[in-house]
């Protein structure tokens, strides 16, 4: 089995090195990463100016761009083959409910699905990594019971969330749905050397929500979080409601 992996806190990143390390156990990998951190880049491409891929050894190479750039370009250049998977992170922090929208490593996961490749983006739902090593075997174990499922339904790829506590404390694997979160707190108004406003996003205080089988609470009760995405938006249960609205134009 040919595993591209990638991510988006970057080349250097340590959860990059620990998937492709855990994935040469499952076939032959190959590494196509953004070049710096591109978090919550979201699903951006890279247009307006050229892209440079530099090789970074055996079947490795970074990216000045995006990681939708890099699963692009691995799929388009540099990979002679197609992988029959992509797998993306593992994200330096959670990736859940809304957040799935904002993420490079869910976009990366993302872009690969919408150019016919199988996708899994992986996350640990903490703030440092300490914890990471030791999720190791549980972690192998659910990509290979995933991947035994390949070719996986159409347009379905894997979300997956490690709770940020010790592997052997880990209850198990969930099924979920996204849940939902809010910020609080988390634009900063403050100044610029020359005294003029500005505003600085991130930080604040968390909230979620989000019912039993959210993944959040799978997170929070110690469990890994699965939550099969897909990439259509549209809300097929309004389409009748809109329907009989009859708009004109
Ligand atoms: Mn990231």
């Amino acid at each position: 089995m040919r595993i591209l992996c990638t991510n988006d806190d970057g080349i250097h990143a340590r959860g990059l090195a620990f998937s492709a390390e855990l994935c040469a156990g499952l076939g032959e990998v190959s590494t196509v990463a953004p070049d710096r951190e591109q978090s919550a880049t979201s699903h951006s491409l890279t247009l307006y100016r050229p892209l440079r891929a530099t090789g970074r050894g055996e079947r490795r190479w970074d990216v000045d761009g995006t990681p939708t750039d890099c699963v692009l370009l691995a799929l388009g250049q540099l990979l002679p083959q197609r992988p029959d998977v992509v797998v993306s992170g593992v994200n330096h922090g959670p990736n859940m409910g809304e957040d799935v929208l904002y993420s490079g490593t869910v976009s990366a996961a993302m872009e690969a699905l919408s150019l016919g490749v199988p996708a899994v983006a992986l996350s640990f739902a903490g703030r440092d990594l300490e914890h990471l090593p030791s999720h190791r075997p549980r972690l192998e174990r659910l990509l290979q019971s995933i991947l035994t499922h390949l070719p996986f339904p159409a347009d379905t790829l894997f979300n997956v969330n490690l709770p940020p506590i010790p592997g052997d404390q880990i209850l198990g694997v969930r099924t979920t749905v996204l849940g939902s979160r809010v910020y609080e707190g988390s634009i900063q108004k403050t100044r610029d050397p020359w005294g003029r406003d500005i505003y600085w996003v991130g930080g604040g205080r968390i909230n979620w929500s989000g019912g039993e089988h959210s993944d959040f609470q799978a997170v929070a009760d110690g469990y890994i979080s699965v939550t099969p995405l897909h990439l259509d938006l549209t809300h097929y249960s309004q389409l009748d409601s809109v329907r009989k609205w009859k708009l004109e134009a």
